[in-house]
């Protein structure tokens, strides 16, 4: 099921991975979960990525003290960690191997592929359907 993403959140994105270029940006999808399993993107947070592979990286580490404490913010709200985002400079928006092997059953991973001229591609993956 593709997750929904408000404008607000992909314009976010997009100027994350835009900024990021040549690097590769990533961050954290925070929304919501209906009990269907549709995803609703609200919010995205910027997370730095620990590996830092240069132009070639494809797959992207976040910090987990990062994740704990956005976790911890969230438990008063109705909102939860969805999924991550991460860019591919240069490169399609499909899964490398590195981002298959990481992937959580349930979370979303949205890709984009971005270039000098902007973000060409976004595509969004779940375990299950790799
Ligand atoms: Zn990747």
């Amino acid at each position: 099921m593709e997750p929904k993403f408000s404008k607000i959140v992909s314009t976010q994105m997009e100027s994350a991975a835009k900024k990021a270029y040549p690097c590769e940006c990533c961050g954290i999808l925070v929304g919501k979960k209906s009990e269907k399993g549709e995803i609703e993107v609200t919010e995205i947070r910027e997370a730095s990525n620990q590996i830092q592979g240069g132009q070639e990286a494809t797959h992207f580490r976040i910090d987990p003290l990062n994740l704990y404490y956005i976790e911890r913010e969230l438990e008063s709200s109705n909102l939860e960690i969805v999924g991550f985002y991460h860019s591919h400079p240069d490169c399609k928006a499909i899964l490398s191997d590195e981002d298959r092997k990481y992937m959580v059953p349930g979370l979303v991973y949205t890709i984009m592929s971005v270039t000098a001229h902007g973000v060409v591609d976004v595509k969004s993956y779940t375990r299950d359907r790799v």
